[in-house]
């Protein structure tokens, strides 16, 4: 499958397999099961080279334990100040958690196609996630208000299960002021939430977006994605002005293993960033 946006190389376009010393400069607690670490490359000359695009991710590596893909949730335009935000769900994660500031883990990346921020310029732009589905999709928002005069309308519509789930809280009203539409919602709201209470298509529903004119980014659980994407459907946004992203479970990263192999696409190397117009037979395949 011919991939749909770019594919920035890795930092060693010979050698995918290497890993880079990177060493956790800040830990910061997001929410209570996942914080976003900061890291900066032991080699400052690595550190230099190292550039990626919104949507892409890396492999981060502990010897003995293995490696887990983590999409990189901070400023491209800014790529000394790495960010990734980890949810701690198994052996890599869980391991990762119990690390601190100034420990050592092993890097390589970055993979993955990324999300189209070029082909999404002159047009408006909804970005719909869910969950940690804002860490892939962060870097588009730095992306687009480093440059904001490029692009037409920006919504965000960003849900979670509850407001202490959502992440990133300080950085709304940034993200307001620099004319982004931010719209929170949440699915149990308790006392003192005075915001919207429900999924993140319900948002949707409250746009009036221009079809002709209107590109979707979207992240989060699969069956999230799926309800926004039949919202754009009914708003007559076409299949491939919608992108979302696959973060199937994966092992080498490189289309080797065939572990994330759906349909012709693997999505480590083709994705994570599809079309809805490439992914629509496969978004029911169950995930192993
Ligand atoms: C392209 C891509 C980008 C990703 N970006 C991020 C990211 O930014 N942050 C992040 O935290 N994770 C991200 N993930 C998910 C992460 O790679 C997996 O959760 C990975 O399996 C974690 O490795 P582990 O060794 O800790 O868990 P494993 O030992 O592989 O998994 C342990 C158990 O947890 C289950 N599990 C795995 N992932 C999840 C999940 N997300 N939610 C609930 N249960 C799960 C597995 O099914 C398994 O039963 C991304 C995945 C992909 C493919």
């Amino acid at each position: 499958m011919t991939p749909n946006t770019h594919i920035a190389p890795t930092v060693d376009a010979a050698n995918p397999w290497a890993t880079h010393a990177v060493r956790i400069r800040a830990i910061r607690r997001e929410i209570p099961q996942a914080f976003t670490y900061e890291l900066g490359f032991e080699d400052p000359e690595v550190g230099t080279r190292f550039r990626f695009r919104p949507g892409q991710f890396d492999m981060l590596y502990l010897p003995g334990i293995g490696e887990a893909a983590i999409s990189i949730s901070s400023d491209p335009d800014n790529p000394n100040r790495l960010a990734h935000t980890i949810r701690a769900v198994g052996n890599v994660t869980r391991a990762l958690s119990r690390k601190h500031v100034g420990d050592q883990i092993l890097l390589r990346g970055p993979f993955g196609s990324s999300w189209p921020v070029e082909s999404c310029e002159g047009q408006d732009l909804v970005i719909a996630a869910g969950g940690l589905g804002l860490a892939p999709v962060r870097p588009v928002l730095y992306h687009v208000i480093n440059r904001r005069e490029r692009y037409g309308k920006v919504w965000l519509l960003y849900g979670a299960r509850s407001p202490r789930d959502l992440l990133y809280t300080a950085e709304y009203n940034d993200w307001r002021q620099a004319d982004i539409d931010v719209q929170i919602t949440v699915d149990l709201g308790y006392d003192g939430w005075d915001g919207h209470i429900g999924v993140v298509p319900t948002l949707f529903d409250r746009l009036r977006p221009d079809p002709k004119r209107t590109r979707v980014i979207t992240c989060g659980p699969e069956i999230m994605m799926q309800f926004v994407i039949s919202a754009c459907l009914t708003h007559g946004i076409s299949a491939r002005n919608i992108y979302l992203s696959m973060e199937r479970n994966m092992n080498c990263a490189l289309g080797f293993c065939g572990h994330c192999q759906l349909g012709p696409a693997f999505v480590c190397k083709d994705g994570p960033v599809f079309t809805y117009a490439q992914m629509e037979p496969y978004l029911d395949v169950e995930d192993f």
